[in-house]
């Protein structure tokens, strides 16, 4: 479990898209803890991970972690490839994220979809309509933390001080 904790959530990802690319090649399980592979990038790395060992032990000679101590996305990539149920177990994750995200989302603002509101009362609405077009284009194409940071800024200039 060593790498994951250690690794920034971009790096797993990249590492899990690796994985599942099947980028990791020449495998080799020398023990329980310890592997080796080379992983196919722009150039191939050697990767060596010691999960016992992460600091001391495990290493990868591309520019990112070469000659300090990060963990790389060939290192999670060998990784998830000697744990597989640990790269199907972090795609449950984040799936479930994702959906407990939209829920949450749908709770918050789902009435805005509902068809049967009615809308098209006169010009005013429909450009309300219009509007809010333009604002759920927008607020889609938002990753999560800048959603986070807009529904702050939009709170706090929504209810001041007297949130909540
Ligand atoms: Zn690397």
């Amino acid at each position: 479990m060593g790498i994951l904790n250690q690794a920034r959530a971009s790096v797993i990802q990249r590492g899990y898209e690796y994985y599942k690319d099947k980028k990791v090649i020449n495998f080799r399980k020398e023990s329980d803890t310890v592997f080796y592979g080379s992983v196919k990038g722009t150039t191939a790395y050697d990767v060596k991970i010691d999960i016992n060992h992460t600091v001391k032990n495990t290493y990868c000679n591309c520019p990112f972690a070469k000659d300090n101590r990060k963990i790389c996305k060939h290192m999670v990539a060998l990784y998830f490839t000697a744990f597989s149920n640990e790269a199907e177990q972090y795609i449950e994750n984040i799936a479930e994220q994702e959906r407990i995200e939209e829920e949450r989302f749908n709770e918050m603002y789902g009435y805005l979809y509902d068809e049967d509101f009615e809308y098209y009362e006169d010009d005013e609405e429909i450009n309300d309509y219009v509007m809010y077009e333009v604002v759920s284009n927008y607020v889609n194409n938002l990753t999560v933390p800048e959603l986070r940071f807009r529904l702050i800024e939009a709170l706090i200039k929504l209810y001041g001080k007297d949130f909540p």
